[in-house]
């Protein structure tokens, strides 16, 4: 993979319609490198759809992801919501496979009041069956639980990374304004760059060369994470982002979520080329 990419979660806003086909068109226009398909309120594309998408993909050289739809929880209580979790997380990566995605993304679970061994357990049990199936069906897409804003969200940096150390083919969404979010704090060059020192020991130094990455800027309270909202009107402190991304040669795709979606993806990609050409 060439070096990062940059890219909007869901159809840039600029795009002809909101369609996938068009905001992957419009991705290539605006000189960026990814997108990610925003299957959040449910799957709604069938095989043939995806095959186009995947064509169009291909042809205008624009990398994929896809958010699988946000009604997961790994950690539920009753049995048949554990089962549509899967199912969706299913529906997410065979689409998603056939659209030519690297990768899938999605919330892994709510704690619900458990402790965090309890639903870490139980998300990493649920998963482990859905990367079985995967598996069966020759799916090898990458399975990536996300870095969640809030305390009462399944997915700390490090529930991740031992969840993608103990599952084949199950990497972190490293979601650099969660966490910062989360904590309150994250925000320095050292910060972000010790978040990646942790991803190399834990997962190796090829886990830095195959990154997927969510940035946006964010508000947030004692609970965490709010709302997003656009980098300038935020305290994130992106360009130390891109400095300790640059310094670890971390390679992937980078998806801004921000509410200018592509705006905010244009000063990311453009920022981070000036720090490259400066050395
Ligand atoms: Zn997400």
């Amino acid at each position: 993979m060439a070096g990062l990419l940059f890219g909007t979660g869901g159809t840039p806003h600029s795009a002809r319609t909101a369609s996938t086909i068009d905001g992957i068109k419009r991705i290539a226009e605006l000189g960026l490198g990814c997108m990610e398909i925003e299957f959040v309120q449910g799957v709604r594309m069938g095989q043939a759809g995806a095959r186009l998408v995947a064509e169009t993909a291909s042809r205008e050289g624009v990398k994929l992801s896809a958010h699988a739809p946000y009604f997961i929880n790994l950690n539920a209580h009753e049995p048949e919501k554990i089962r549509a979790s899967q199912d969706r997380l299913l529906q997410t990566a065979r689409i998603g496979w056939i659209c030519g995605a690297e990768s899938i993304v999605f919330h892994t679970a709510f704690y619900l009041g458990d402790s965090p061994e309890e639903a870490y357990n139980r998300a990493k049990k649920y998963l482990e069956e859905v990367m079985h199936q995967l598996k069966r069906e020759n799916n090898r897409v990458w399975i990536r639980p996300e870095v969640m804003g809030k305390g009462s969200q399944f997915g700390t940096i490090d529930e991740l990374l031992s969840l993608s150390t103990e599952l084949e083919g199950v990497a972190p969404c490293i979601d650099f304004a969660h966490w910062h979010a989360r904590s309150g704090e994250f925000n320095s060059y050292q910060e972000f760059a010790s978040i990646l020192e942790q991803v190399k020991e834990r997962l190796g130094k090829a886990a830095l060369d195959n990154m997927h990455i969510h940035v946006s800027g964010i508000n947030y309270g004692k609970k965490g994470e709010i709302k997003h909202l656009n980098l300038k009107e935020s305290d994130l402190q992106y360009v130390e982002l891109l400095k300790a991304l640059k310094d670890y040669h971390v390679k992937g795709l980078i998806i801004c979520e921000s509410p200018n979606l592509e705006e905010d993806a244009l000063l990311l990609q453009e920022s981070y080329n000036t720090l490259v050409k400066s050395g």
